[in-house]
């Protein structure tokens, strides 16, 4: 029987509300949405002084933070070349030093400094090259990112893949030492313990329905009362609901499913990850896989669907994706199948800042462990006006797009175009 559970919660258990308690009537501060961008921005506003209340319509943590890959290192879906056209050099160089360097360096501190055991560790990160034309031009793409910050990393030609991943599924790839994987459950759950020490309020089952300004504060109704609050933080990325319809315009919820197979023994998954690596691919599937926190099973990812797709599809989807990476895990059995929703913005690019006099912080677009906890603090510092919250995440687009009025329609369309797209590029693979 495959359990829909995440497989993190067997060993971190499943995300709990801390008890009931009245709702204040009034606070400083609300965060709406309590996963690592809510729960990280929490614990840096009541450490600066602030009452906070954090309020999740599941419990906090159950929305994607809970149930991602646990792969955690920075990157950019853009290039260098497109950033600068789009924000300017000064911009585009502070997004690729924050991204790959400044909120691993946060995550890491944040990590000791708080005592979180999250079964982190720096496995590395091999990616994948989908086609044989990516490599040059991968190899110059890092050549000039590492001309502009100390990022370390290195081509892995094809000869050699075998030293990462046991597949000949890829053109040779790119090694990030530095990446790594933990258990994402235990992450935004040592995030929570953290902000409730810091004397953050966070309460479960109490979405935010309606939000309104009410002169210089907000009023925010849930279905347990209404409140007013000073200011409001928005932190529900993937899972932004309507009553927030500003920032429901500017994400895109597109789902991830991921699976965790049977144990299959430390011998024979070490044979397929020789160093234990974080694995993710070029091409638009976009699986992403690696071993297990304790190194007996593989846990392995993909955008089997751009919607909602029905279990049974999205399952064999991904043992097809997963055989064709390892022809011999034929026929594994799956111990659990799960999914989750990213927020992607139109330009791929998270951004901190504010719509209407509320704050948000998301658009992480399926890459958050870093990301999240580390634009959170920062959303947390702008709004208590402290310059440490300077961030070229405040410099990126968030804009709208006049098709996109909240409700993602479009998502079985654009399902078609990524499926046409892959078989082209399969077509143009060994070119
Ligand atoms: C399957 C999957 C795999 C992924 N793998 C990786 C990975 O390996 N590495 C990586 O870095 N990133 C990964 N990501 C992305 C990462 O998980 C997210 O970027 C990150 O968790 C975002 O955190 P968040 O706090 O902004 O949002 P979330 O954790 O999604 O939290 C948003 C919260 O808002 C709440 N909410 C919604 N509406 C309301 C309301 N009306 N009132 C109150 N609360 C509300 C939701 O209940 C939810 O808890 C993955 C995501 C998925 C789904």
């Amino acid at each position: 029987m495959t359990s829909s559970d995440p497989f993190w919660w067997d060993d971190a258990g499943a995300p709990a509300s801390p008890p009931q308690v009245p709702l204040p009537a009034e606070v400083d501060v609300l965060v709406v949405g309590a996963g690592l961008t809510g729960l990280s921005a929490a614990r840096a506003l009541a450490k600066g002084g602030k009452s906070v209340l954090v309020l999740d319509a599941l419990a906090p943590g159950e929305g994607a933070s809970s149930r991602n890959g646990g792969m955690i290192g920075g990157g950019h879906r853009l290039s260098i070349d497109a950033m600068e056209a789009q924000f300017g050099r000064d911009v585009a160089i502070g997004l690729l030093h924050e991204a790959h360097l400044e909120s691993s360096t946060f995550v890491k501190s944040l990590m000791a400094e708080e005592g979180i055991d999250c079964d982190f560790r720096e496995t590395g990160r091999f990616r994948g090259l989908w086609r044989a034309a990516e490599y040059e031009t991968t190899a110059r793409g890092l050549e000039r990112l590492q001309k502009l910050i100390p990022l370390e990393a290195e081509m892995l030609p094809k000869a050699r893949q075998h030293e990462e991943v046991a597949s000949d599924l890829y053109a040779g790839g790119v090694v990030y030492p530095r990446h790594g994987g933990l258990n994402p459950a235990k992450w935004v759950a040592g995030i929570l313990a953290a902000a409730l020490r810091a004397g953050a309020r966070v309460q479960g089952a109490t979405p935010v329905t309606a939000l309104r300004r009410d002169g210089s504060a907000h009023l925010a109704e849930t279905p347990r009362g209404a409140l007013r609050a000073g200011a409001v933080l928005v932190a529900t990325n993937g899972y932004t609901p309507s009553a927030l319809a500003a920032e429901k315009r500017r994400i895109v919820p597109i789902p991830s499913f991921i699976v965790a197979t049977e144990p299959l023994g430390a011998n024979r998954v070490r044979s397929l990850f020789p160093n234990g690596r974080m694995i993710v691919e070029s091409r638009d599937r976009h699986c992403y896989y690696r071993p297990s926190p304790d190194g007996t099973r593989i846990v392995f990812g993909a955008r089997a669907a751009m919607f909602e797709a029905p279990e049974r599809l999205a399952q064999a989807e991904l043992r097809g994706l997963l055989t064709q990476v390892f022809p011999d895990l034929r026929g594994v059995g799956l111990s659990h199948s799960w999914r989750g929703r990213t927020g992607f913005t139109f330009d791929s690019l998270p951004n901190v800042g504010q719509i209407d006099g509320v704050w948000h912080a998301m658009g992480y677009s399926g890459s958050g462990n870093a990301m999240a906890p580390y634009l959170g603090h920062k959303a947390a510092l702008q709004m208590l006006g402290d310059p440490g919250g300077e961030t070229a995440f405040s410099h990126t687009a968030f804009a709208p797009r006049w098709w996109h009025p909240g409700s993602p329609w479009f998502l079985p369309f654009a399902d078609v175009a990524f499926r046409l797209r892959d078989v082209w590029n399969n077509t143009r693979r060994h070119l």
